[in-house]
């Protein structure tokens, strides 16, 4: 048995056993009906957000009445749907816990597969996901790509930014000026900004009005310099968010929701600044690609693969520039990259 397959089985042990502790904790601290019943100090059931969830209690944020914006660790009722950072919920006040009792319908979701591949939920009703890049550390249009893919497959509306502009002086990196190009001919939204000089942050400040965003991005392209200065609370110190974040190791990392002064809400999760394409299908990749769509289902031959160019609709408009070489190269990469994980 190879060195690998014998590690991932430990892993595996290793986290059903922190599960099952998991698990006995949140029975252990979990609310029954017969204590909710009797609980005589529980206040009325009123709205409010998951911040931060730590196994057996949450935070939650009031969302009305007089304690609005404030936040209370809370117990949860027995038998709760799972909650995760930005969940809606109905909760009851009390001090020093309060306690959740039921969980809203979400609008989004962002999974990401656990060790044995099964898809979990991380954190919930995101509408936008701003995938971060910089001319240095370089640029990819196959990581973009993977990271845009990821956001179309779980229906959010990814954003891309252009941080460290200020680096951009004097034509210094036109390749990054040329990706740009691209990307806001395929359609994106393409926010250049510097957290370094305050370029272009009032308007990402606007963009976010009104959204909860979460931040995506590779190691050291600025994304806790640009939290922090969108929140002057925030208090990440940069180079925060990389910490044990090595492939393959199992780390506890919480999801973390709260307010950018600009009014939109920020959600913070380092479990999720890399997304796995792993799970997705053949159809999802390709429908990630927002370009090829109008060109799908109009190949001669039902099971293309758009290699080859007979009568392929998707090569054709490659041809005729209407959609780029580099994306089919990257959408190629991702399926080949899919077919190299399972194995
Ligand atoms: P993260 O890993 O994506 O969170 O990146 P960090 O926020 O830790 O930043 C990585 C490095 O890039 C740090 O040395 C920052 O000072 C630097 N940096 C961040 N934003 C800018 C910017 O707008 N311009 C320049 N020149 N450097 C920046
Ligand atoms: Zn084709």
């Amino acid at each position: 048995m190879s060195k690998r397959r014998l590690s991932d089985r430990q892993k595996g042990r290793i986290q059903s056993i922190q599960e099952q502790r998991r698990e006995r904790a949140i029975a252990k601290n979990a609310v029954s009906e017969d204590d909710l019943a009797n609980h005589s100090t529980l206040g009325p059931e009123i709205l409010g957000t998951v911040v931060t969830n730590f196994g057996a209690q949450v935070d939650i944020e009031a969302a009305e009445t007089d304690i609005k914006g404030r936040i209370v660790r809370c117990h949860m009722r027995a038998n709760l749907d799972s909650l995760v950072t930005g969940d809606q919920v109905i909760w009851r006040f009390a001090e020093p816990h309060g306690v959740v009792v039921a969980r809203q319908a979400r609008r989004s979701e962002l999974l990401r597969p656990d060790i044995y591949g099964k898809l979990r939920p991380v954190v919930a009703n995101v509408d936008l996901i701003a995938i971060v890049f910089s001319a240095k550390p370089d640029a990819f249009s196959n990581l973009l790509d993977r990271y845009l893919v990821a956001s179309e497959a779980q229906n959010i509306k990814p954003v891309l930014i252009l941080n460290k502009v200020d680096m951009l002086k004097n034509n210094a990196f036109p390749d990054i000026n040329k990706l740009v190009k691209e990307y806001e001919f395929i359609g994106y939204d393409v926010l250049q900004v510097s957290a370094t000089s305050g370029e272009g942050i009032t308007e990402l400040q606007d963009y976010l009005t009104g959204q909860t965003a979460i931040f995506v991005g590779q190691s050291g392209v600025g994304k806790s310099s640009l939290i922090n200065h969108l929140q002057p609370d925030a208090n990440m110190s940069v180079g925060e968010l990389s910490i044990g974040k090595e492939k393959g190791t199992h780390t506890t990392t919480v999801s973390r929701l709260f307010h950018l002064s600009g009014g939109g809400v920020l959600i913070d999760s380092p479990g999720i600044r890399e997304f796995a394409l792993t799970h997705l299908t053949k159809e999802q990749v390709i429908n990630g690609f927002i370009d090829f769509r109008p060109y799908l289902g109009h190949c001669k031959f039902r099971d293309c693969n758009h290699n080859k160019d007979l009568g392929c609709s998707l090569l054709t408009a490659v041809a005729e520039k209407k959609v780029l070489a580099t994306r089919l190269h990257n959408y190629r990469q991702i399926l080949l990259s899919q077919e190299s994980d399972r194995t």
